[in-house]
């Protein structure tokens, strides 16, 4: 597979050795691709028979069939399939190998990997996700693995491994009591899955940290455990108070960074919206208070609905109800959110799902809760594209844009499963994969 992959990456301008040779070589080779129909991340409506120019990097122009083709141009013809931007996946754990309980959950990430192991399944992750059409990520922190997103970034930027596109998040910060490894005796120092603070100075610092060695984002947890209150509610522990939210999102916005809060319902997630947090994640249980704050100011919402319909507890124990009214009141918070026009965009939380299953799975929920599907796979492309400051660079296909491009042999705004299927893919103007080629 690794010698597939070399072989297809004529195109690509990267920093490897073999790359930068070709890249050298081939920055101003054209490359042509007819697009049967051409869903292009910002249009309401599909184009029929559309030619996408792409030199080196990035897409040149896009026009009708009938445009002339210089000579020479490599053709690629993909005429009979549907063709898209490459996908965004908002939110997902490249170092995280599933939490199934029957392998150990959660902490067996953690207690049985050693760092090259975790760095061996990230590097399967990036592939994973690439050759599903998804050629940018912001991954939200590597649960215990350290800077090691930085570090897998660096090795796909540099041509060693495939991969998508990634904004990582490092470590990521709770405060005490506020994330795993938990539940073992107190005078055990377990090691934790992200950096643990307490109090505004310690907030700022352990930004600065982590901006200081490469973070593209900062993660902050809001919330904790949750469970079924008195009244039936959904109740989630809070963590970060507002001052030290506060604290991160200063330092954050002062480098030019967002800020990212996984945040459940109720005080937790008022205090991201109050600490001014840039997407809040998950958003179990949004409030119609919660919808028309995050509105007013711009809160990016990333609702990641496939995880919390797997792995339900049994049914009459009180983790069976958390996770049965996790589901009910997220599907209620999602459609209310899309209802009201908070800025939604497309994430899976995989690697909480292993990286086995497909990514594409948050489409069939988002279509059916709220989303059509033209909505769904504009989450997934030109809005996430948005939130991470690149519009008019990812998640769309038109000039200047990096000619990150899929394809699939079906109509997704008919059956949007069709996207488990993507049957090509080109990243950063470099082939990674064509299972619709003619010959
Ligand atoms: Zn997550």
């Amino acid at each position: 597979m690794r010698k597939v992959f070399w072989s297809c990456l004529a195109l690509a301008v990267t920093c490897g050795a073999a790359a930068a040779q070709n890249a050298t070589k081939d920055a101003g080779a054209l490359t042509v691709i007819r697009a049967g129909s051409l869903i292009d991340g910002t249009s309401e409506a599909a184009k029929k028979n559309q030619l996408i120019f792409i030199r080196g990097k990035r897409i040149e122009k896009v026009a009708d069939a009938g445009a002339a083709i210089p000579t020479g141009a490599t053709v690629v013809d993909l005429s009979s399939a549907t063709v898209l931007p490459g996908l965004i996946d908002s939110h997902t754990h490249i170092f995280l190998w599933g939490e199934d309980p029957l392998k150990g959950g959660y902490d067996e990430n953690i207690l049985k990997a050693g760092i090259a192991l975790r760095a061996a399944r990230a590097t399967y992750a990036c592939r994973r996700a690439l050759e599903q059409g998804f050629t940018t990520i912001r991954d939200l922190e590597t649960e215990g693995a350290g800077y090691g997103d930085v570090e897998i970034k660096q090795a796909i930027e540099e041509g060693t491994i495939p991969g998508p596109r990634i904004f990582g998040a490092t470590r990521g910060i709770s405060s005490s009591g506020g994330y795993n490894l938990e539940g073992y005796a107190p005078e055990l120092a377990m090691p934790k899955g992200v950096q643990i603070i307490d109090g505004p100075v310690e907030a700022r610092k352990a930004a600065r940290e982590q901006l200081d060695h490469g973070a593209d984002w900062i993660k902050v947890y809001m919330t904790h455990r949750s469970w079924v209150g008195k009244k039936g509610e959904l109740v989630s522990q809070p963590t970060l108070t507002v001052d030290e939210l506060k604290a991160i999102v200063d330092e954050a916005h002062g480098w030019g960074k967002k800020v990212a809060c996984h945040a459940y319902s109720g005080i937790g997630l008022q205090r991201a919206l109050d600490g001014g947090c840039d997407s809040i994640e998950h958003g179990l249980s949004l409030t119609d208070a919660n919808v028309a704050q995050m509105i007013k100011q711009g809160i990016w919402y990333c609702p990641t609905i496939a995880p919390y319909y797997g792995d339900w507890a049994p049914e009459n124990t009180p983790g069976g109800q958390r996770d049965r009214k996790r589901a009910s009141e997220h599907e209620i918070s999602v459609q209310k959110a899309a209802k009201a026009g908070v800025k939604t965009v497309f994430g899976t939380d995989i690697g909480g799902i292993p990286w086995t299953e497909p990514m594409a799975i948050e489409f069939d929920y988002m279509t059916r809760f709220g989303f059509t599907p033209m909505g769904a796979i504009q989450a997934a492309t030109s809005r996430a594209a948005d939130m991470l400051d690149m519009p008019g660079e990812i998640g769309v296909i038109g000039p200047g844009a990096y000619a990150d491009v899929i394809a699939v042999s079906g109509d997704p705004l008919r059956d949007i499963n069709e996207l488990k299927k993507v049957k090509f893919v080109m990243h950063d103007g470099a082939v990674f994969k064509n299972e619709l080629a003619s010959k």
